[in-house]
């Protein structure tokens, strides 16, 4: 019996995220679990060995708020060569508790009690609750699906219906999880173009940064001179590191914002795991190039995944960017998302994760995602299943 007393709840309508009870059920069904996005394989020797090293060495008191100095360094070194923005090191990166706590304390920082935050459709489900419980309020803009039925696209049209003089901020995700949408040069200039004149903000989540496909190129928002101005980038390492329990990650704004970020995630979290940041600038400093292999990587993973569904009843194209594949199951099962992936989690042992549940009204239709940051046992046996249907 809960003998808690009652509380008016925050967020009444929030329950257990759909990562959490896709990977519950697959682990107490047995499933193969390509819902919750995370790999099956380890972080690089290279860096495990230097966080041991640090955690040997005294390296295990509060680090600074900031960030340590050579990590704060690897950071602005990588933004410079990758998208050539230069990056004040002191003033304008900040380390912080995973991508989740950067994007929960950049929302905090700028969205005050009535204003409006535009996310985009399918929107990771992190930002609302942070939104509303700035007291903003979100409004939502569905991407657009390309004309080849696949391609999931940034709609500037739309986003431009929707700014009013309310909009505070726009939360951008690009690479797009769960679509695997990227932003195009143009996208880039026309969202300057909508933005100029406006004091509006943009939070732009960068997670999978390093994970673009096809000889693409990621293009940050840290590129471009007008949006850099207005724009807080946040990013992980548990993606580019293969650890998604380390929750390490960054937040890149200019020194104005980041001023106001750092005022909140100083009490949101202070600082960050000691040893994990002097093994991780060690790491970047000694193998710069490790995240220039990841594309080739995880491309070779998700062409394997996708011959391996050859002759399935699934209709695909391979994903852009992302370790997540979308597959389109409008001739299997006219189920609707959320029963059919729990229903194939229990059936045929694969789990899955709806696309609806990230859209305000959902739009995305007979649409699953697909993990396929998996190793080659666990891709086959999921393909051979899913061939099944
Ligand atoms: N944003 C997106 C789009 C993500 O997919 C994830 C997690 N996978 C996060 C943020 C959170 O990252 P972290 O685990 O570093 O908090
Ligand atoms: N971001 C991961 C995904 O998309 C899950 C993170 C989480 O479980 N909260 O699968």
């Amino acid at each position: 019996m809960d003998s808690g007393r009652a509380v008016t709840s925050k967020l009444p309508d929030v329950g257990t995220t759909i990562f959490t009870v896709m990977s519950q059920l697959a682990h107490e069904t047995g499933a193969i679990n390509l819902a919750q996005g995370f790999p099956s394989f380890e972080p690089p020797k290279g860096l495990t060995e230097r966080i041991a090293w640090h955690l040997d060495h005294g390296a295990n008191q509060y680090a600074p708020m900031t960030g340590i100095p050579a990590l704060r360094r690897a950071i602005a070194e990588k933004t410079l060569r990758l998208q050539g923005r230069e990056v004040d090191v002191e003033t304008e990166i900040t380390v912080c508790t995973g991508a989740t706590e950067g994007l929960f304390s950049a929302i905090q920082a700028v969205v005050h009690a009535g204003d409006e935050v535009i996310v985009i459709d399918p929107a990771y489900d992190s930002y609302e609750p942070a939104v509303r419980l700035a007291g903003g309020i979100t409004r939502h803009v569905p991407l657009r699906i390309a004309d080849d039925g696949h391609d999931f696209e940034l709609d500037l049209q739309r986003l431009e219906e929707t700014l009013n003089t309310k909009t505070r901020l726009i939360i951008l995700n690009f690479p797009h999880n769960p679509t695997g949408a990227i932003l195009s040069a143009a996208d880039l200039d026309g969202l300057a173009d909508l933005l100029r004149g406006t004091d509006i903000l943009l939070l732009s989540d960068e997670v999978y940064e390093h994970i673009v496909f096809d000889g693409a190129a990621h293009l940050s928002l840290l590129r471009h001179d007008e949006l850099w101005e207005r724009t807080l980038v946040v990013s992980s390492f548990g993606k580019t590191f293969h650890a998604t329990g380390w929750k390490l990650g960054y937040c890149i704004a200019p020194q104005t914002l980041s001023t106001e970020f750092r005022k909140v995630h100083q009490f949101t979290t202070f600082s960050v795991s000691t040893p994990m940041q002097y093994g991780i600038a060690d790491f970047l400093d000694s193998d710069p190039d490790f995240y220039l292999r990841l594309p080739a990587f995880y491309q070779e993973k998700r062409d394997q995944f996708c011959d391996l569904l050859e002759g399935s009843r699934f209709r695909l194209k391979p994903a852009r960017s992302t370790f997540f594949q979308i597959m389109d199951y409008a001739d299997i099962s006219d189920a609707d998302d959320l029963s059919l992936c729990k229903r194939w989690t229990q059936d045929i042992g694969v789990a899955s994760i709806p696309l609806s549940v990230f859209c305000e009204t959902p739009f995305t239709g007979s649409r699953l995602r697909f993990c396929f940051a998996k190793d080659d046992a666990t891709l086959e046996e999921a393909a051979r299943r899913l061939r099944s249907l």
